[in-house]
């Protein structure tokens, strides 16, 4: 068997097309008749849920938008009474109030489908032990992953995060063959075991499932050269149940989507307009098989790419490039825009350093400045100071040539970086204290 659900992961184009139209306007009758936020919204608008003629019609219907889950805050958005909630997660809101996901059985059900056929298109098989590293609670990337895995049949840890020694002990004594967690506390569990003497190439771990923060390609590698697995990613976000929403193939070559449950668009983020596809901007997001809390055409904020091509999996879902960055963080230096996964991607080709680092920008009189500090090698750092700034210059330079500014750069000393266990905070913009 070479797909969980054969039917969707290789429907024809037109077949799908179909599919998403009728579960479109089923949809958008649902929350028109059901959310006073969307009757209200739609009315607005002049658009009706009959509208939906054809899978064009729906940009004609109004966006969702961040704001809009806050100012709903808790329930505000949920399309059904509480006594059909049968779960609750949150994010954890720690710039504002948090976002809410209330789910019905149906919908606790809907996700498991997603990350089961994420997870097995991953390559996870029911003889595999599935360590699961996500903080398990209001965050949804546990829960996610560890109904997925269950789904599929294979045995789940349910570690959680954090005692990094503890679950290099567990990895090597369970013999654990898949890792679930973010790719930040990844390169900490590895750096750990190095540490501890512990091989990781050496033992049956094989897949890893990351996803919950930004990656860049670089960053992928690195992990795989660390670790011996196959590092692949599965994307989501809380908005829409959690993790699951898109997944690596091993062709590893873009994140094929679950158009069967959601419609994927991509919006200038400026005007707003459509754009086709294999255009660069922002993500927009219908939920169309969910019933706690649909969200209609949902801004992401994540900068990306959809791609509609043939892949040597076999899937026929489209694909969509590894998020570039969120437009929310993208920096804008001296009127340049600048993505923080632009940074990473040169720092971690650079051989003389380790793949911990944190960016800072300030201002300075008029100026905006950026800085980024770097963890250098200890055999790098152990050269001493000449041999430090001749580094430091050279990377300055990369950073010039590539991105066409200048990045203030300062390699520290090795481990003085504070590692994460779970979503890392690597950009401090000191321009908005
Ligand atoms: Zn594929």
């Amino acid at each position: 068997m070479n797909y969980w659900d054969e039917r969707f992961e290789t429907m024809s184009e037109e077949e799908m097309r179909n599919f998403q139209r009728e579960h479109l306007g089923k949809t958008a009758r649902w929350v028109y008749e059901r959310i006073p936020f969307y009757r209200r919204k739609f009315d607005e608008r002049g658009v009706k849920p009959d509208d939906i003629k054809t899978l064009e019609d729906l940009s004609r219907f109004p966006f969702t938008v961040k704001t809009d889950l806050r100012d709903n805050y808790p329930f505000g958005l949920c399309a059904v009474p509480l006594s059909e909630v049968v779960r609750i997660h949150a994010s954890s809101g720690t710039t504002g109030k948090p976002i809410t996901g209330p789910y019905t059985a149906n919908d606790l059900e809907q996700w498991t489908e997603c990350m089961a056929r994420c997870l097995y298109a991953h390559g996870v098989r029911s003889n595999d032990i599935c360590q699961n590293s996500y903080g398990m609670g209001l965050f949804t990337g546990g829960l996610g992953f560890h109904q997925g895995a269950t789904r599929v049949g294979a045995a789940v840890i349910p570690v959680s995060s954090g005692q990094t020694e503890r679950q290099i002990i567990i990895m090597k004594d369970f013999g654990t063959t898949v890792l679930f967690a973010t790719p930040t506390y990844a390169l900490t569990m590895a750096e750990k075991a190095e540490e501890m003497g512990i091989k990781l190439k050496d033992l049956p771990l094989r897949i890893g499932s990351f996803g919950a923060e930004p990656w860049t390609i670089e960053m992928r590698k690195e992990i795989e050269n660390r670790t011996g697995i196959k590092a692949m990613e599965c994307y989501g976000l809380t908005e829409f149940g959690g993790p699951g929403t898109g997944f690596d193939c091993v062709e590893q070559n873009g994140l094929h989507l679950n158009e069967d449950h959601f419609i994927f668009e991509i919006i200038d983020p400026v005007t707003e307009e459509v754009l086709p596809v294999g255009t660069k901007g922002e993500l927009v997001i219908t939920a169309i098989q969910r019933e706690a809390m649909p969200l209609l055409r949902y801004r992401t904020r994540d900068i990306t790419t959809l791609r509609r091509e043939k892949c040597s999996c076999g899937r026929t879902l489209l694909k969509m490039d590894k998020i570039y960055g969120r437009s929310d963080d993208m920096l804008i230096i001296g009127g340049v825009n600048v993505f923080p996964s632009q940074i990473e991607s040169i720092l971690l080709e650079i051989s003389e350093v380790e793949p911990q680092y944190v960016i800072i920008v300030r201002k300075k009189g008029y100026l905006d400045q950026i800085h980024a500090d770097v963890e250098a090698k200890q055999e790098v750092y152990d050269l001493g100071p000449q041999k430090i700034s001749e580094v430091e210059k050279m990377i300055e330079g990369k950073m010039r040539g590539i991105i066409g500014i200048g990045v203030k750069i300062r390699l520290v000393p090795p481990k003085s970086i504070t590692r994460s266990e779970g979503k890392a905070k690597r950009v401090f913009d000191e321009r908005k204290l």
